[in-house]
């Protein structure tokens, strides 16, 4: 299933030439091979890809998967859940209808939607905690992507899996026959599911009486009869009628009964996926790439070259000291800046920290130096400019990689600055939502405009579940309420994993609700 660029691994081969495999060799189109563009991918991959395709499309798998944990932690409804994901799907993982493309690109798209699902089981096998993430995680993408297939695809789909599906959709005949007890069983979950379609779809829920529900569950309802113990928790919730062994669920419900397959026959793969990994740990090559992607699952690199020099033209030594740029800190950089104006220094950690974070953010090093220089010698401090040139010069310099091995480090992103060793006496780097007493990170949140007791119990509620970056991210989202209102949500996702892509998203809001303005 992988190779290297540039060394073919004809000898290391780990699989046989099975039908399955001379079916993916021999060309067939994208809708042979793959019936439907959502899948419950049943058969692994068998062609190869090269270790950097390995990789890459793991990570994009990943940055979809980190948003929806997001979101969950951040208690999201579906809806807003699909809002976000939307445009992600489509950078990072598309899934072109049929008659939108040509063959070979839906082909390709379908294949590497494939093959990436199954490099991240070997990634998330490992531990109970990840396979219950992953698998969380992936039905809800599942669901995602069912939903925004076509009535028709959706039935293609049933077809495609039907050996897997144990449903029989009743006759209309039969529906009549029972229709009082479908409507008596059924009808409340019937109703709740209209008025959410209706509520998503025109802006408000109206209300419906019996008699429009009787005929909509006459005309249009269809009934899935599958054995009852398929689906024990839509029984124990009375959402189905039951009669002579079998449950009849209506057919708004039937989403719930793919998740279910769907996760239900992940978990079991993800097992045994996790008893064959020892055989694939004596393979030197993937090792390394496994353990640095279940690394990243709390942070997608940041990539600081993607900003444009033009925006951060007004970031200099002094601007960095006022309330216009520093409104767009996150808590972290915010609470270093403060340390170090207060105290005119800080410790090598929150040097690095912060001076790696006012790099990102576009300060250049000749800026930095004086930046530095000033709050190093101002005041009451004995420092002189001779001892700062002598002793913390060289320290910037080199975060620029202007000296020692000349290496251009990168600002650090949130995994990095929580696996760094907690502040010290004197100390001020790390990340507050972590490292601050619970009345002192409350009354920064109180500083940054925070003030209902709600939304600062749910922001706590983050911390003592140890979730650091869903913490920050819904610092974000309380903070700029106003502009994600009116502003298109984040075409890379809301959630926070790095301290400059809150600055980057905060500064672009504010650039997008002053154009509004205008
Ligand atoms: Fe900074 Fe990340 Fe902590 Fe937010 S979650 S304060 S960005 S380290």
């Amino acid at each position: 299933m992988f190779r290297q660029a540039k060394r073919r691994t004809a000898g290391r081969r780990n699989f046989e030439q099975t039908k399955a495999s001379l079916l993916y060799q021999s060309g067939v189109s994208g809708t042979a091979t793959y019936a439907s563009r959502t899948s419950f991918y049943t058969v692994p991959p068998l062609e190869e890809i090269t270790l950097e395709e390995f990789e890459q499309w793991a990570i994009d798998r990943l940055k979809v998967l980190i948003e929806i944990e997001s979101c969950v932690a951040r208690s999201k409804p579906f809806r807003e859940i699909e809002a976000t994901l939307r445009p992600l799907l489509l950078k990072y993982l598309p899934l072109s209808p049929e008659a939108s493309l040509n063959a070979a690109t839906i082909l390709q798209e379908r294949k590497k939607d494939h093959y990436l699902h199954f490099i991240l089981r070997l990634v998330f096998c490992r531990t109970e905690d990840l396979r219950k993430k992953f698998v969380k995680n992936e039905t809800i993408l599942f669901r995602i992507r069912f939903s925004l297939m076509t009535p028709r695809e959706q039935i293609q789909f049933k077809d495609a899996y039907s050996s897997k599906l144990p449903w029989n959709y009743i006759t209309n005949e039969e529906k009549m026959d029972m229709f009082d007890e479908l409507y008596a069983s059924t009808g409340s979950t019937i109703r709740n599911a209209l008025l959410a379609e209706s509520s998503a779809g025109a802006g408000d829920s109206t209300q419906i009486s019996s008699d429009q529900l009787k005929l909509h569950i006459r005309n249009t309802e269809n009934f899935i009869k599958l054995p009852f113990e398929k689906v024990p928790h839509l029984i124990s919730s009375r959402l189905v009628l039951v009669r002579a062994g079998h449950a009849y669920v209506p057919s708004s419900l039937q989403l719930n009964l793919l998740a279910v397959e769907f996760s239900d026959d992940l978990s079991a793969c993800l097992l045994r996926t996790f008893q064959s990994l020892p055989r694939l740990e004596e393979d030197d090559r993937l090792l390394p790439v496994l353990n640095n992607l279940s690394h990243n699952f709390s942070s997608c690199e940041y990539d600081a070259s993607s900003i444009d020099p033009a925006l951060a033209s007004d970031i200099n030594a002094s601007s960095i000291t006022q309330d216009t740029i520093t409104q767009h800190y996150p808590l972290c950089a915010l609470h270093l800046q403060r340390s170090l104006v207060a105290n005119s220094h800080l410790k090598y950690q929150g040097r690095q920290q912060l001076g790696l974070f006012l790099k990102g953010i576009g300060l250049s090093v000749d800026e930095a130096l004086k930046f530095w220089a000033h709050q190093f010698t101002k005041g009451a401090t004995t420092m002189t400019m001779e001892k700062f040139n002598k002793e913390y010069k060289y320290n910037i310099r080199h975060l620029y990689g202007l000296e020692g091995a000349r290496i251009n480090y990168k600002p650090w992103d949130c995994a990095t600055i929580l696996s760094k060793p907690r502040p010290g006496k004197g100390e001020s780097h790390g990340c507050p939502y972590r490292d601050l007493p619970v009345d002192s990170l409350v009354s920064n949140l109180n500083e940054m405009g925070i003030h209902d007791q709600q939304d600062i119990n749910v922001v706590v509620d983050d911390v003592s579940s140890r979730e650091y970056t869903v913490a920050c991210t819904r610092v974000f989202e309380l903070t700029h309420k106003k502009q994600l209102a009116t502003a298109k949500v984040a075409e890379d996702g809301m959630h926070i994993s790095h301290p400059n892509l809150y600055f980057d998203r905060s500064r672009q809001l504010e650039r997008a609700d002053t154009k509004v303005g205008a």
